[in-house]
């Protein structure tokens, strides 16, 4: 038992009080897990671009005040009741969409989809009671889509943390809980390239770059990135990305770009910019008779796909994932072991590091489009 099992810890937070004003370091109160809940030391934390579009809070419900912050490393400080899996010591990574292990999605092995702990980002306290663990004098403070990581401590379900290999560095593996695997996965998960097979990625930040990745591992030999910000290109040749299309250097669509450079189409494509017009030319440059398109890029609201029918008749297929089809507690300790075996390179993902007092550089380094991730370090 650590000494400040059943207590309340009081801790450094970054609390965003409300949208698009600077996160304010604070010192609040981390009260106990409950039932099948989980203290948790976070170590390194890291932004993401859903942190930002939260905190900017267009177009959906605002939940101020709130702790963002969903990818992340630490250790466990407490567990509480019924907690039988993890105890205090324990190395895990939080993820925002957890696995109940009993829903009728967790028992698919073809879904990810928890029903119990899929992410929710209106909720703002514990599944448990509705309640918080965190608060500034008594006020409750939100929780973010049941990980909140920037805080010193957390409370997180149980069902939301993948317990993973103590030898492996907390500050790299940290880019695992969200944006890696999502990129990542959806290429060796989804998309499953073949050995020698063309790929084109939509969408060159983090997770566009680690779907590269993922094709690079499975052994395609052309990998065709697509931007509309051009400087974007040299950085992705790091990640074995072979050509390049920017859509704005050419007058036709860019499908019909892509069909001619590769003989009438790439046999795999990923889209992770989020773009309604980038996921309709991913599937429309698939080859016909074989190609496959995954989506990854979250939509706007009112976003309508259009496609003709014929383009699916003509034997081409459309997918779409979720964190890669990630079971997390399943399936991330593997990835940490890749990582520890040196099949992946994840250094070269992250681009800056701040302490957590400076948390908004991370936000600025983010919006001019300098980093890719930024580790916020939570040890000091
Ligand atoms: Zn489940
Ligand atoms: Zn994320």
């Amino acid at each position: 038992m650590s000494t400040t099992a059943g207590l309340v810890i009081r801790c450094k937070a970054a609390v965003a009080w409300e949208a698009e004003k600077p996160l304010a370091i604070e010192e609040v109160e981390v009260a106990p897990p409950q039932k099948m809940e989980v203290r948790v030391k976070i170590l390194f934390t890291c932004l993401c671009h859903s942190d930002v579009y939260f905190w900017e809070a267009k177009g959906q419900t605002p939940l101020f005040p709130r702790i963002l912050g969903h990818e992340a490393a630490g250790i466990v400080e407490s567990v509480g009741e019924g907690v039988t899996e993890l105890q205090p010591g324990d190395h895990v990574l939080p993820v925002f969409m957890g696995e109940c292990g009993e829903c009728a999605h967790c028992k698919s092995e073809e879904s990810n989809l928890c029903e119990v702990l899929r992410v929710n980002t209106d909720r703002g306290g514990m599944l448990h009671d509705g309640k918080t663990r965190f608060s500034i004098n008594g006020k409750p403070i939100y929780h973010f889509i049941g990980t909140s990581t920037f805080s010193e401590y957390t409370v997180v379900h149980v069902g939301c943390l993948a317990k993973i290999n103590p030898a492996a560095p907390l500050d790299k593996v940290c880019i695992l809980s969200c944006g890696f695997c999502t990129g990542f996965g959806a290429a060796v998960n989804v998309a499953k390239p073949k050995k020698g097979q063309t790929v084109a990625i939509f969408g060159l930040g983090t997770v566009g770059l680690a779907a590269a990745e993922g094709a690079r591992i499975s052994g395609a030999s052309r990998i065709i990135g697509v931007d509309v910000v051009s400087s974007k290109f040299e950085t992705a040749k790091k990640f074995g990305v072979t050509d390049f299309v920017n859509p704005k250097d050419h007058d036709k669509p860019v499908q019909q770009v892509i069909a001619e450079m590769t003989n009438g189409g790439v046999d795999r494509s990923i889209e992770c910019s989020g773009s309604l017009e980038a996921m309709i030319s991913a599937f429309e440059c698939v080859h016909d008779g074989w190609g496959v398109a995954v989506l990854v890029g979250f939509p706007s609201k009112d976003d309508v796909f259009r496609t003709h029918p014929l383009n699916f008749l003509h034997e081409r297929t459309l997918k779409g994932t979720f964190f890669g089809n990630f079971k997390p507690r399943t399936d991330l300790p593997g990835v940490v072991e890749k990582y520890m075996n040196k099949e992946l390179e994840l250094e070269k993902f992250i681009t800056h590091e701040v302490v957590l007092k400076d948390i908004n550089k991370a936000f600025e380094y983010m919006l001019k489009g300098e980093s890719l991730r930024c580790v916020i370090r939570l040890d000091a």
